[in-house]
């Protein structure tokens, strides 16, 4: 791509280090900013950077939030003895949209993933275990994808868990979850988590 413009070029390239876009469509955005007032490129701008500075992760389940206890965890009105654990902050939000669960949650940050150098450390899942220790959880609801990585997941924390008084279970199998569960439609995501089944079930049936 040639151009005439330095600012363009630099401005053309940082955009296109972002996922799904590419030089083109970087491009395309740039020049409709162009024709804009300055003022939309300045808000736009300074809404990014202030996201990326002061942007915090609730210290009890590491959700993404504007504060130190995301407003999940800290509204009184949800179970908080029924804790859903997902991989991501997507997942989140694909579960709070359904409007079908009303305990907690806890984000992992990822799965165990021996080939990409992940392993149990790494992950959310001490702070879960202690969660389980401290507070009087009755159930942990494992929402991760039906991969591998997945399972192995699901596996070592269920592991971790099976000393204590605790209900383990895992959202329906053969519906679109994990890296797809944003994708997954509403309705059939809510249900999978209404009807969940006990873990040790989804392990007779692998
Ligand atoms: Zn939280």
């Amino acid at each position: 791509m040639d151009f005439s413009s330095k600012l363009l070029e630099r401005a053309v390239n940082e955009m296109a280090q972002l996922p799904g876009i590419g030089k083109r469509t970087a491009l395309r955005l740039l020049l409709h900013l162009l024709k804009q007032p300055l003022e939309q490129t300045d808000f736009l701008a300074k809404s990014l950077l202030q996201m990326r500075e002061e942007i915090k992760f609730c210290k009890s389940c590491h959700n993404i939030s504007d504060v130190e206890v995301c407003e999940i965890c800290s509204n009184q009105n949800r179970n908080h003895n029924i804790i859903c654990v997902v991989e991501d902050i997507r997942d989140v939000m694909a579960i709070e949209n359904t409007g079908q669960f009303r305990g907690i949650y806890h984000v992992l940050g990822g799965k165990i993933s021996p080939i990409d150098g992940v392993g149990p450390s790494q992950l959310n899942i001490a702070t879960l275990v202690d969660k389980v220790k401290m507070s009087e959880v009755e159930e942990i609801i494992f929402a991760l994808s039906s991969t591998m990585e997945g399972d192995t997941t699901n596996f070592y924390i269920y592991k971790q868990l099976k000393d204590f008084d605790i209900k383990t279970s895992t959202i329906a199998r053969g519906i679109s979850v994990g890296d797809e569960l944003e994708y997954a439609d509403e309705v059939t995501l809510g249900r999978s988590i209404v009807n969940r089944i006990p873990f040790e079930n989804s392990l007779k049936s692998n």
